[in-house]
């Protein structure tokens, strides 16, 4: 979107296409500038470079809701290079929203709020960023005739108690909501900082997030160049990797360098703004480098990449199939090769009594059996508190044995020794050329 212009443009044909002929809110009342609003100066140029996210709702503070929302908008605010301050989960209690909402305020540009739009009284996200604005709610009109018009073709009956999903104060902007029926409001403060209330359900607030408030952003100029980067490692713990990095790398706050202990890997993520005339680019390119020096051997992936999906472009690069069996592992390696298309045949053998079975041969006659390129089997015995994998691999350059030591038993242990025979399969099948 070039210019605010061509977007209110835009903006005004979507709003004639998602509510024929009920039209919310007609677009030149939905774009009132909060600079006619009484009382309110023309907010001040401001990138918006931080944010806070409030997810209101007690059902989110007693646990039954888990709060997927915030974990939305903050991965895509990161990804416009936006620095996410905190993500706080509220109750339904409007001393604590108008709190949260006025500390907000004070730390970040844009405080983006979720849930509590609803009819009930309960919802009181409205009330709090009124009360914060000290602005007085008025029924827009135009929503209401939409939201009677929304009910009338049901033909039921209005509900009193939906009027307030018509609410709006001098310096709202409204936000259409195309699935449901609480529309959202941008507010500009008079120091140019946003607030903008999106309603709870996931559904509702993802298409309004892309369709009306991230193009705001971007037409108010948004974030700095940032780039992220994720190296995935394995064989190695997360306290090892800190203790390698050092310090001065984990500390260091642009680039920032983090650790994460994941189910498949130990991530390490480089997080870099650009700075004093430096791209992102280039201070990431740096940081980088600095973890691979010390941690290179251990990186198997990168981004959000999957042990499938690493093990699959390398099948694919060579065109290869793989047939796998597992043996007391409790089927531990097909689950984490499930989405593998390259996978015709897989084999889950439990028999801890069983004579000794020689890896390399259950590979070859695994592969033979399903007429694939390669072939993997393993085979989990317990070893004092611990899982030992024996790895036996074919392929049609040749054989390779392996065995590896998986930290915990049982289940965890089994998942682990899935995970050091894919790594070892990975690493032979890259040694060999395609
Ligand atoms: P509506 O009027 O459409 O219900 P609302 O803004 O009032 O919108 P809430 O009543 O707060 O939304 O929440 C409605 C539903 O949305 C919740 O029952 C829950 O399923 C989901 N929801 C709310 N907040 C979140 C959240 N932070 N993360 C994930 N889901 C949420």
């Amino acid at each position: 979107m070039g210019t605010a212009e061509s977007y209110q443009r835009v903006r005004a044909t979507r709003h004639r296409a998602r509510y024929p002929p009920l039209s919310m809110p007609d677009p030149s009342h939905a774009q009132r500038p909060a600079a006619t609003a009484p009382g309110h100066a023309s907010p001040a140029p401001r990138p918006i470079l931080t944010a806070e996210l409030l997810a209101v709702g007690t059902e989110l503070t007693v646990g039954e809701t888990t709060d997927t929302n915030s974990g939305t908008l903050a991965r895509s605010l990161v990804a416009h290079g936006v620095t996410v301050g905190r993500v706080s989960n509220l109750p339904d209690d409007r001393a604590v929203v108008v709190e949260a909402i006025r500390l907000a305020l004070t730390r970040a540009d844009l405080v983006l709020t979720t849930g509590g739009l609803g009819p009930t009284p309960d919802d009181l996200t409205r009330e709090s960023v009124a009360e914060v604005c000290g602005e007085s709610v008025t029924v827009d009109q135009e929503i209401l005739a939409w939201l009677q018009g929304l009910w009338a073709r049901r033909r039921l009956p209005f509900p009193g108690t939906n009027v307030k999903q018509a609410w709006v104060i001098p310096s709202a902007t409204v936000l259409p909501n195309g699935n449901g029926t609480a529309p959202g409001w941008w507010v500009d403060r008079p120091d140019g900082r946003v607030i903008v209330t999106l309603p709870g359900p996931p559904r509702e607030l993802g298409p309004m997030w892309e369709g009306e408030v991230l193009p705001r952003l971007a037409a108010r100029g948004v974030g700095v160049d940032s780039e992220v980067r994720t190296l995935r490692l394995t064989g190695i713990g997360e306290s090892q990797v800190a203790e390698l990095l050092g310090e001065a790398l984990l500390r260091a706050p642009n680039p920032s360098v983090a650790t994460y202990a994941r189910h498949e890997a130990v991530d390490v993520r480089v997080s870099a703004r650009a700075e004093a005339g430096q791209s992102a680019a280039a201070l990431a390119d740096e940081a980088e480098a600095a973890v691979l020096a010390v941690l290179g051997d251990h990186v198997w992936a990168r981004g959000d990449t999957s042990w499938a999906g690493a093990l699959g472009d390398v099948l694919a690069e060579r065109g290869w199939t793989l047939a796998t069996t597992e043996r007391d592992t409790r089927g531990a390696l097909v689950s984490l090769l499930r989405t593998l298309d390259r996978l015709p045949f897989a084999e889950v053998v439990n028999d801890p009594e069983g004579p000794a079975s020689d890896q390399v041969a259950e590979a070859e006659r695994v592969r033979a059996q399903a007429g694939t390129d390669v072939g993997l089997a393993i085979r989990g015995t317990p070893a004092r508190g611990e899982m030992r994998v024996d790895i036996g691999i074919a392929t049609p350059g040749g054989t390779h044995r392996d065995r590896k030591l998986a930290l915990l038993r049982g289940s965890q242990g089994a998942d682990r020794a899935a995970i050091a025979a894919t790594s070892v399969l990975l690493a032979h099948l890259r040694a060999t050329k395609p």
